[in-house]
């Protein structure tokens, strides 16, 4: 497994294995990796020849309140995790590679990211989506991997690679979870133990939404509604939304039905967390 930092070395490495014919699979992570980032790499490494994992807290998708800065790194630990699931290289730039003083250009997404997510963080999505139209370009793979845990990010990726005529083929993963339900992410390190046990909630309320559109409820309002209550039993828990949109625009729904979104961020403490559930 390689390890480069610059753009350049990225491009010669895979000019080779282009020219070898080999199918690049793409993992953009910002690093502190779990096995959240382990099935999507695993994912990569079943369905392509070569796998690129991309390492970077990209400053351009943090508000200016929230936690670039403090947001956890470990690079050595995130090298075994690839190296033990077979990653061919690691893509791990400094902001300045990314972004150098004349920088100038963004890829900007209407509609779709003016909801969930989008309405709390409203630079985040056109962040996202510029360093990664960055990094299909210079890594150019034939398939990049996103998790359904930012089932958002997933759809906005899909559509503007889309309209923009990106030849990659995006691929969707299932949410992995702890033993107890939390989805994991690299934010739940914030967590104290207190806070993890009142993070539960979320997973809670999912499973309960689940369950009622398992047992044949369609109301968007009472899905949503129940699931407010059962946050709202966890004291340290402060809901930004819990909402039912149309997985492909995101836009409200009121009856439930494929492809409904069921999602919804949560502060726990000073940690936001976000989780979902799609119907099928
Ligand atoms: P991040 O490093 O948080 O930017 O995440 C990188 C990729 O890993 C994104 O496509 C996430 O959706 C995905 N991911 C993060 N956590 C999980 C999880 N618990 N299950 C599945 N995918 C995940």
């Amino acid at each position: 497994m390689q390890i480069v930092s610059t753009i350049k070395e990225v491009r010669e490495i895979v000019k080779e294995w282009k020219k070898q014919d080999l199918s690049v699979g793409y993992v953009p992570t910002m690093g502190y990796l779990h096995e959240g980032h382990a099935s999507l790499i695993k994912a990569a490494r079943k369905g392509n020849e070569k796998v690129v994992v991309s390492i970077f807290v990209n400053p351009m998708q943090f508000g200016p309140t929230e936690d670039l800065a403090s947001y956890p790194r470990d690079l050595e630990k995130d090298a075994r995790l690839c190296e033990a699931e077979g990653v061919d290289l690691i893509f791990h730039p400094e902001p300045e590679e990314m972004y150098d003083e004349s920088f100038c250009s963004f890829t900007d997404i209407n509609g779709l990211s003016n909801a969930l997510c989008g309405l709390s963080r409203p630079i985040h999505f056109r962040g996202v989506c510029t360093v990664l139209n960055k990094f299909f370009n210079i890594i150019q793979p034939d398939r990049a991997y996103f998790g359904q845990k930012d089932a958002q990010q997933a759809a906005i990726v899909k559509q503007f690679v889309k309209d923009l005529n990106i030849p990659v083929e995006i691929i969707r993963c299932p949410i992995i979870r702890e033993e107890d339900g939390l989805a994991k992410s690299s934010r739940n390190t914030y967590l104290s133990q207190e806070e993890r046990q009142a993070a539960l909630c979320l997973s809670k309320a999912i499973f309960l939404g689940q369950d009622m559109v398992k047992n044949g409820e369609t109301d968007a309002k009472k899905v949503t509604e129940a699931m407010i209550g059962r946050i709202k039993e966890e004291p340290m828990a402060d809901i930004e939304y819990v909402k039912a949109v149309n997985g492909l625009t995101m836009q409200d729904v009121s009856v439930i039905k494929a492809p409904t979104l069921v999602a919804m961020a949560v502060r726990i403490g000073s940690t936001r967390l976000i989780d979902n559930f799609v119907v099928e």
